[in-house]
C-alpha cells in the first residue's frame, strides 16, 4: 500500500518554498493543500471547493512559486494572474505571496482600484511575474492598452462564489477568453451555484475537483450562541457591552458585523463613548483607510472591529477570538463566512448573534443552511421582558431613562438597560455619579477599552464629530490624528 502524503517534503515543491513554509512555523499542510499542490505542480487544472480559512491561498501560491522559478518576467506580459473580488482580498494574496516568496526575487503587481494607475502601469512596464487583480481595475488597464494577457501561463479565480454575487462573472468570462487556450486555471469557491458550475464548464480543462468542506458547513472550533435582544438599537448596543465584558479575558479581540453601513457608524460611534478600543472598516471608505484600519485590527492596536461584510469573505486575520453579528445576515451564507472569521487554522472561537423577534426568519434559514440548531445564549426570544403598557413587548431590557442631547436632540447613548440576572452577577457592576452604570473589567477588558491608551486613536470620552454627515459619519473621519 502507497502510503498517504503527509508532509509538505513529498509534495513536490521547492527548496526555496520549503524552507519559508518552514520559517513561517506549518508543520504540515491542510488537506486543501495536501489535494491541490500536486496537480498545481503537474500543470493540471483544479477545481477546489473549500471555504477560506482552510489554507487554500497557500495551495495555490506555494506551487506557483515553484512553477516561476523556471523563466522571467516581460514589459507589460505577466506570467500568472489572480482575480480576486475584491481589494482587501487582492492585498492580502499579495502578502501571502511576500511572505512565502520571501527567498524569491519575483516582481508582484496589484492592481486594484482606488490607487492611481500610474505606480501600476510603471510596475506592469517593468514586467510582472504574477499579477494579482480585482477584474475591474485589470480590464481598465487592459482598455487602455497598458497590459497583454498572452503569456499568462498560470490564471487563478479565487472565491468564485463572491465574483458571482458581486456580478463579476461577465468580467471573469471576458477575461478568460483574452488568455491563451493552453494556460493552467485554478478555481476556487465555497460553493458551486449553477452559473459558476457553467463557468468552470467553459474554461477549465478536465479539473482535478478537490472538495473539502461544504460552504453550509461551519468549523467546529467555534461555539456558537444566539443572544436575545429587543429591537431597538440602544438596547442591541447594550446586549453587544454585556456580551463583551462577560467574556472577559477570553475576548482577545473581534470583529462585530452589522448589515447596514449607516450602523456600522453608528455602533462605532457608540463604543468610542463606551471607551472600547475599536475601529471600522466597510466598502466606503477609501482604499487607505481601510487597509490602515485591518493593519491596526491585525497589529492588535485595536481589539474590536466594526464591520460589513466586506470584510467577512476572505480576509485573513489569524486569532480573531471573537465574531458578533450585531444584525442576523439576511443571507445564511454570509453567516458562514462572517463567523469563519474566527475559529481559524484549528484553534477555538466563539460567535455571538445577536436576534430580535423580526430576525427569526433569518435563523430559521441559517439553522436549515447549516444543519444544525444553534443554542440559545442565556434564554430565547421569548424569555424578552414585555416593556410596561405594553410599549414594546420583545424587549428583553427595558429603558431606565432616554437620555436626549439637549442640543441635537437626538438619542445619545442610553444608560445600561436591565440586565440578565445572571450576567449582573458576574459583573459585579456599579453605578457612575452620572447614573450610567459601570463594569468592572478583567485586566484583558481594560486592554480591550482604551481608557488609559496613549496609543489609542480615540481616547476622547466624546468622539469627534464632522458635520454635515448626520449618523452616517464615515469611520476615517472620526480618527484623530493628531491625538
Ligand atoms: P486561508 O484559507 O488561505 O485564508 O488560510 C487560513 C489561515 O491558515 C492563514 O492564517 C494561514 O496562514 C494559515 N495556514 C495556511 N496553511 C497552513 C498550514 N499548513 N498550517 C498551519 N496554518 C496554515
Amino acid at each position: 500500500m502507497i502510503a498517504p502524503l503527509t508532509s509538505f517534503n513529498d509534495l513536490g515543491l521547492s527548496e526555496k518554498v520549503l524552507k519559508a513554509v518552514k520559517s513561517i512555523g506549518y508543520e504540515e499542510p491542510t488537506p486543501i493543500q495536501l489535494g491541490a499542490i500536486p496537480h498545481v505542480l503537474k500543470r493540471e487544472d483544479v477545481l477546489g471547493i473549500a471555504q477560506t480559512g482552510t489554507g487554500k491561498t497557500a495551495s495555490f501560491v506555494l506551487p506557483m512559486l515553484t512553477l516561476l522559478e523556471k523563466g522571467r518576467a516581460r514589459a507589460r506580459m505577466p506570467r500568472t494572474l489572480i482575480l480576486e473580488p475584491t481589494r482587501e482580498l487582492a492585498a492580502q494574496v499579495k502578502e501571502n505571496f511576500d511572505q512565502y516568496g520571501i527567498n524569491h526575487h519575483l516582481s508582484v503587481a496589484l492592481l486594484i482600484g482606488g490607487v492611481s494607475f500610474d505606480d501600476q502601469d510603471r510596475k506592469l512596464d517593468r514586467g510582472a511575474d504574477v499579477l494579482i487583480a480585482t477584474p475591474g481595475r485589470l480590464l481598465d488597464h487592459f482598455e487602455r492598452g497598458k497590459l497583454l494577457l498572452t503569456g499568462v501561463e498560470i490564471l487563478v479565480i479565487d472565491e468564485a462564489d463572491r465574483m458571482l454575487d458581486m456580478g463579476f462573472i461577465p468580467d471573469i468570462e471576458r477575461i478568460c477568453k483574452l488568455i491563451p487556450f493552453t494556460r493552467q486555471t485554478l478555481f476556487f469557491s465555497a460553493t458551486m451555484a449553477p452559473e459558476i458550475t457553467k463557468l468552470t464548464e467553459q474554461f477549465l480543462h478536465t479539473p482535478v475537483r478537490i472538495e473539502i468542506a461544504k460552504a453550509s458547513s461551519t468549523a467546529e472550533t467555534i461555539t456558537q450562541k444566539l443572544v436575545a435582544s429587543g429591537r431597538k438599537p440602544w438596547e442591541k448596543r447594550a446586549v453587544l457591552r454585556d456580551l463583551i465584558h462577560n467574556e472577559g479575558d477570553e475576548l482577545k479581540n473581534a470583529i462585530i458585523f452589522c448589515n447596514r453601513k449607516k450602523d456600522i457608524s453608528e455602533l462605532f460611534r457608540s463604543l468610542v463613548r463606551h471607551e472600547f478600543s475599536v475601529g471600522a472598516l466597510h466598502g466606503d471608505m477609501d482604499q487607505r483607510s481601510r487597509m490602515s484600519m485591518l493593519a491596526n485590527f491585525k497589529d492588535g492596536k485595536i481589539a474590536l472591529l466594526v464591520a460589513s461584510d466586506v470584510a467577512a469573505r476572505g480576509l485573513d486575520i489569524p486569532d480573531v477570538s471573537h465574531v458578533f453579528n450585531y444584525d442576523v445576515p439576511t443571507h445564511a451564507e454570509d453567516y458562514v463566512h462572517r463567523i469563519g472569521r474566527t475559529g481559524r487554522a484549528g484553534k477555538s472561537g466563539k460567535a455571538f448573534t445577536i436576534v430580535t423577534k423580526a430576525d427569526k426568519k433569518y435563523v430559521d434559514a441559517i439553522e436549515k443552511m447549516s444543519d444544525q440548531k444553534i443554542e440559545w445564549y442565556d434564554g430565547d426570544l421569548s424569555s424578552l421582558v414585555p416593556e410596561e403598557n405594553g410599549k414594546d413587548s420583545d424587549q428583553k431590557r427595558t429603558k431606565s431613562s432616554e437620555s436626549k442631547s439637549p442640543a441635537s436632540g437626538k438619542q445619545t447613548e442610553t444608560p445600561e438597560p436591565k440586565r440578565r440576572k445572571k450576567q449582573t452577577k458576574a459583573n459585579g457592576e456599579k453605578t457612575d455619579s452620572s447614573g450610567d452604570k459601570q463594569t468592572a473589567m478583567p485586566v484583558n477588558q481594560q486592554q480591550i477599552r482604551s481608557q488609559r491608551h496613549n496609543q489609542d486613536k480615540y481616547s476622547s470620552k466624546e468622539p469627534p464629530s464632522p458635520k454635515g454627515f448626520g449618523n452616517d459619519i464615515p469611520a476615517f473621519m472620526l480618527i484623530d490624528t493628531k491625538r
